[in-house]
């Protein structure tokens, strides 16, 4: 098995260089995928890895929508994604026409939309952000009322740290609303010294039990630091492997055994090789669509860059590909 799985790898590595192809992996893949990619992370930073990259072909290991913003921000590279129906339940639970129905009853609200969101969700946006910048982004914009989607939790963690008006999209991620408020309680009792950290996709009652609300990324970072010897870990499981890699001797605990998103683990070692080899299922974003959604995912890399504030609408022209 272990010679198979050795011969798998190289011959993964060895076609990857023959197609001048980079493999980005996120935070919540199987740990085999993880190992074999040159790059992981959360979503933005595996989408600026994948702009960032003189490759001429992308091997996106993780969901349709991510690998949506890589062709997104490099539309001359081509984007693999292993799986074709590894998807977001959370992305898929919001339409660019029902968004469109909303606008219209929210005439005065910017529109801000979380980065996983589909690249027809972003196109009809004002603004993207990340579940580390979004507090940041809001904040920048010059606006009073703000309709948030598509998850609902990540909107209410947001509103509590902003004066702003905050309308939410009912979506919510499948894999985060399973951690609940009483495994942190009964681990807590558990681990009396370990750090609780959580994802801003947690449910309300899960955040206020939390000592930090971090990104995945956030999270690498954090259990770095000298004074974590010890972590409850409220995310997907995949990151466990990465925590533990990184940080050898410390103890990470995870919040809940059943928050795995099924969707991420649809990537294997096989479905690399097949991908690489045939060179597909290729992801693609219709030029129009790519052009409205960059200029929302621009708009948000350019907070911090430039002092612009936003108004519901206001497009500035782009000049794309
Ligand atoms: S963990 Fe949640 S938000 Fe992330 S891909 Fe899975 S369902 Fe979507």
């Amino acid at each position: 098995m272990e010679n198979r799985d050795a011969e798998l790898r190289e011959k993964i590595l060895s076609l990857k260089r023959r197609r001048n192809a980079v493999i980005l992996a996120h935070n919540y893949q199987l740990d085999e995928v993880q190992d074999i990619a040159d790059f992981v992370g959360d979503s933005l930073e595996l989408s600026q890895q994948a702009a960032r990259t003189d490759a001429e072909v992308i091997v996106f290991c993780g969901v349709h929508f991510m690998a949506e913003t890589a062709s997104i921000l490099c539309p001359d590279k081509v984007v693999l994604l292993p799986d074709v129906h590894a998807g977001c339940p959370m992305a898929n639970m919001i339409t660019a026409e029902r968004l469109r129905e909303r606008k219209k009853e929210l005439p005065g609200a910017t529109v801000v939309c979380y980065i996983n969101s589909t690249a027809e969700t972003k196109a009809e946006s004002d603004i993207c952000c990340t579940s580390a910048n979004a507090v940041k982004v809001i904040e920048s914009l010059d606006a009073k009322e703000i309709l948030f989607v598509p998850d609902q939790y990540l909107g209410h963690y947001i509103s509590t740290k902003t004066d702003k008006k905050m309308f939410f999209w009912p979506g919510f991620c499948p894999t985060h609303i399973r951690i609940g408020a009483e495994h942190i309680i009964e681990l807590k009792q558990e681990h009396s010294q370990a750090k609780v950290v959580v994802h801003p996709e947690c449910r309300p009652e899960v955040i206020a039990l939390a000592d930090e609300v971090l990104s995945t990324g956030g999270m690498c970072r954090y259990a770095s630091r000298n004074e974590v010897e010890e972590m409850i870990v409220g995310t997907e499981i995949g990151i466990i492997h990465r925590l533990k890699k990184e940080n050898p001797g410390k103890k990470f605990i995870p919040a809940s055994e059943q928050a795995i998103c099924p969707n991420m683990k649809l990537i294997t070692l096989n479905k690399i090789l097949w991908s690489l080899e045939e060179m597909t299922p290729e992801v693609k974003v219709p030029k129009e669509i790519c052009l409205k959604a960059k200029a929302a995912v621009d708009r948000m890399l350019g907070i911090g860059r430039a002092d612009e504030r936003i108004k519901p609408g206001s497009y500035p022209d782009y000049h794309g590909h």
